[in-house]
């Protein structure tokens, strides 16, 4: 992980390709990265995966709290939520209340996918009523 630029109000980072975040290992995590503390999230946590052909999440989880998005961006895989088993695939979306005990694993090819993970009935506002247009330039 590399540290591209930062100011007062942004830190934005490189993680490297799909094949270096394969690489990355969090605890008993292989192929997940996690940005909360890295990119100083005040709101949200969201790990990247990329999971090898065949591999899975360590365990089933639920949360006390915290409500969960899965996108998958790239190839393809399974997912169980309260014993209920479902394809993913590229462009597949999964929320999971914080009830819900679930976990994934990949296919043949892979599986490379965003977790959101945010606090359930937090966001009271969001796009045009928390959004503030300006009329700033790009620099040159
Ligand atoms: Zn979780």
């Amino acid at each position: 992980m590399t540290l591209i630029a930062q100011g007062e109000n942004f830190k934005s980072l490189d993680l490297g390709g799909w094949e270096e975040i394969s690489q990355y290992v969090t605890g008993p995590f292989q192929g997940k990265v996690f940005l909360k503390e890295a990119a100083e999230l005040s709101g949200c946590e969201i790990s990247v995966g990329a999971f090898a052909p065949f591999a899975a999440s360590p365990f089933f989880h639920s949360h006390k709290q915290n409500e969960e998005v899965y996108i998958v961006l790239r190839g393809a895989g399974e997912m169980q939520v309260d014993g209920k088993r479902f394809p993913l695939k590229e462009g597949s979306v999964v929320r999971v209340s914080p009830a819900g005990m679930r976990s994934l694993r990949s296919g043949a090819e892979g599986m490379t996918f965003l977790c959101i993970q945010t606090k359930a009935e937090s966001l009271k506002q969001w796009t045009g009523e928390d959004g503030v247009l300006s009329q700033e330039k790009w620099t040159e």
